[in-house]
């Protein structure tokens, strides 16, 4: 069940309220019953900001180096950086795990090296 938090724009009561379903009518501050609820996101929803993933892509040297030569292996470490443990496509995925073993994908539109794997 989750639990809103919300701003009273009438008293600025910080109000959490516990949703047992969905529903479209806002609810009504327990203080001073006015319904100018503002719903505020819960800190917990926030998990990490692009700026802490920034700072920790930034601050990891050797990853840098290896993107700064085109490492295939810190750009597939860069891009699960970037997602941030979201899942991937699964088309996506098989590109992934070649440059994790480093080997740099091929454009399928520019592929005359014929390299075979
Ligand atoms: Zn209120």
């Amino acid at each position: 069940m989750p639990i809103y938090e919300y701003w009273c724009n009438s008293c600025k009561a910080r109000i959490e309220i516990l949703v047992p379903t969905f529903k479209s009518d806002p609810p009504c501050c327990p203080q001073c019953q006015n319904n100018s609820l503002q719903r505020r996101f819960s800190t917990f929803m926030v998990q990490s900001s692009y700026k802490d993933v920034y700072d920790n892509i930034l601050s990891d040297s050797q990853l840098m180096r290896g993107m700064m030569h085109n490492d295939p292996r810190a750009l597939a470490e860069w891009n699960k950086k970037m997602s941030g443990g979201e899942p991937i496509a699964p088309e996506y995925q098989e590109t992934l795990e070649q440059m994790e073993r480093g080997i740099m994908p091929s454009n399928p539109d520019s592929d005359t090296s014929g390299e075979v794997p």
